[in-house]
């Protein structure tokens, strides 16, 4: 029997020692530090950002990546090309006096950490350690281990997650803080549960390990998966893991299952030592149920952290009618008494702030009062960015029908994305011969933080187009969404959560092939969008303010971090006694 209690549930609270070590490969952390490449990083950096306004006990983990992703630079016709973005890390962060050292291949690394000091709104500091092996007495080799984010081939990545998860658990110890719960932010953390599983072993083989050895590492680690296809999964060939882990480690990592057809998989290692791990939205947990059937799944959507990504005018104008909406985001539920001329007016700055900057950057100007649709994200090909352009007789139609329309793109594909790189060029092209007086479209270089704020915010409907079920979340759109901006997008990812038909946005239908996809988005462009857009100003008030209620105040990390606080890290246990169920609903009448 459990001792009667006055209370119902029992909460694991924060203990009072004891906090969450948070690991990514990648983060953004600040608008002049390249360590990030697009959606996960930007998540990355969100989260944290949220954990230090609600004061949650965490620190991070991720590398120092001191020649960046890269800057992109596109030529007249469209081709990419790459340039490191080398950066100095002592111009934004501390080093620290430890070091440790990794095994890699037949050698031993040393790795020091510089200190990213992340404060919160209320002054709590998320302690964010960059790793390098920059460092005197590593080989020529291993001091750019910790230089490209993404770069090299697949045995500079294994050395890298080596660096990440297993000098991470070891730099934790070295600095002395006490973790209780190891986060995996994406499987190219997972290799933290062989740093942990080999510091249960005190340094002892592998092969003695027991399940109870195995159990307490468990105990400590929780997993984000964010890959909706097999084949998006971070995977090493045997003779890899023999290679540059090492035999004894490889064995025992085939032994407890965490090889798949033949390959070590960091997915299915993170979820075999994990005793939590969700996915980033309702249907990529779903997803992933499907592809790991063996394993309990659960879901917690993303969001992204309002104050970065709200602009200034809408932020202003938040403040004037929501006061409370910065320390706690629920509250812009509120957002749906938004008097109309407001946020027609703070989004009209926030449309010019971004016309500018087009200005700027390509000499094309834009007219604020034209409808303008922005598409922007990694040039990946399940993206289908040309989608647009399926039929550009149509297209340049509604453009017609509307008084003008603008369209607005960016994004960049990986150095090694032959593919994606070929869109971005068909992008371009079709954007040369498609543009005219009525329909402007424009390609900006160098899709980043700053340009993503300022397009989220300043264009008026946020397309996307992605092929099923390929978009494990999606962010971007919540941005928009905390700027009043509604999406016209594909039903996956989070938008299958976000979308209220002509309410938040539009749905393009289900189709059975490209061609019948865009031709719904043209339907929708048609027959929704434009007509709204161009007939009533109040209307798409209206609707812009739905959005900022029903999917601003749910798509943000402020809820996000509450979720993976009492979902993941230190869960809500209920105590099943009906007894002292009743006496406190007694108690409270
Ligand atoms: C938010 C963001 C992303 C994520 O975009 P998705 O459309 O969700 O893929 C990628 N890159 C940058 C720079 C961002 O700010």
């Amino acid at each position: 029997m459990q001792p009667t209690s006055s209370k119902p549930f029992s909460y694991e609270t924060f203990p009072s020692s004891g906090i969450v070590a948070y690991f990514s490969m990648e983060i953004a952390i600040n608008p002049g530090m390249p360590t990030y490449s697009g959606g996960l990083g930007v998540l990355a950096g969100d989260t944290l950002r949220s954990a230090a306004d609600l004061g949650v006990p965490l620190v991070a983990f991720t590398l120092v990546h001191r020649k960046g992703y890269f800057q992109q630079h596109l030529d007249r016709a469209g081709f990419q090309s790459e340039e490191i973005q080398p950066w100095n890390p002592s111009d934004f962060c501390t080093e620290e006096p430890a070091r440790v050292t990794v095994s890699v291949e037949d050698r031993v690394v040393t790795v020091r950490c510089w200190r990213y000091d992340l404060v919160g709104r209320y002054g709590h500091v998320v302690p964010i350690y960059l790793l390098d092996t920059d460092v005197d007495g590593n080989s020529g080799w291993d001091r750019g281990l910790t230089d490209h984010l993404y770069g090299g081939d697949t045995n500079y990545r294994l050395q890298q997650e080596i660096v990440l998860g297993m000098g991470g658990v070891r730099m934790a110890a070295a600095l002395g803080h006490r973790v209780n719960v190891f986060h995996m932010n994406e499987g190219h953390a997972a290799l933290l549960t062989l740093g942990l599983l080999e510091s249960q072993m005190g340094g002892g083989p592998l092969g003695a390990s027991t399940e109870t050895d195995i159990e307490q590492v468990r105990k400590k680690c929780v997993f984000t998966t964010h890959t909706p296809v097999p084949a998006g999964h971070d995977r090493f060939s045997t003779e890899q893991s023999i290679r540059i882990l090492g035999g004894d480690r490889t064995a025992r990592l085939e032994k407890l299952g965490c090889f798949k057809d033949g390959m070590l998989n960091m997915t299915l290692l993170a979820l075999r030592f994990s005793r939590y791990a969700n996915g980033v939205a309702m249907q990529h947990g779903k997803v992933s149920r499907e592809m790991f059937p063996e394993f309990a799944i659960d879901s917690i959507t993303n969001g992204v952290h309002a104050p970065t990504w709200v602009s200034e005018p809408i932020q202003e104008m938040l403040d004037q009618h929501i006061p409370a909406w910065r320390r706690d985001n629920l509250y812009l539920r509120n957002a749906i008494d938004l008097p109309e001329k407001d946020i027609l007016a703070a989004h009209l700055s926030a449309k010019k702030a971004l016309l500018e900057e087009v200005a700027t950057r390509t000499g094309v100007v834009l007219d604020p009062k034209v409808l303008t649709l922005g598409f922007a994200r990694r040039a990946a090909t399940y993206k289908r960015a040309t989608l647009l352009f399926t039929d550009p007789k149509r297209l340049l139609e509604i453009a017609t029908k509307a008084g003008g329309l603008q369209i607005l793109f960016a994004g960049k594909a990986h150095p090694q994305d032959e593919p994606g790189k070929a869109l971005i060029h068909q992008v371009i092209e079709d954007a040369g011969k498609l543009s005219n007086g009525v329909l402007r479209i424009v390609y900006l270089e160098n899709y980043a933080w700053d340009l993503g704020a300022l397009l989220t915010a300043g264009v008026d409907v946020w397309v996307n187009t992605p092929r099923r079920p390929y978009e494990a979340s999606g962010t971007s759109g919540m941005k928009a969404a905390l700027n009043g901006v509604p999406s016209l997008s594909i039903l996956d990812g989070w938008w299958i959560e976000g979308c209220i038909e002509g309410f938040t946005g539009w749905a393009i239908e289900d189709g059975a092939n490209d061609e019948e996809e865009a031709n719904s988005l043209y339907q929708k462009l048609e027959n929704a969008v434009v007509p709204l857009y161009t007939q009533s100003p109040e209307k798409w008030a209206r609707l812009m303010r739905n959005t900022v209620a029903l999917n601003g105040s749910f798509f943000n990390t402020n809820r996000m971090v509450k979720q993976y606080t009492r979902n993941s890290y230190y869960p809500v246990k209920l105590i099943e006694q009906p007894k002292v169920r009743e006496e406190v609903l007694a108690h409270q009448g």
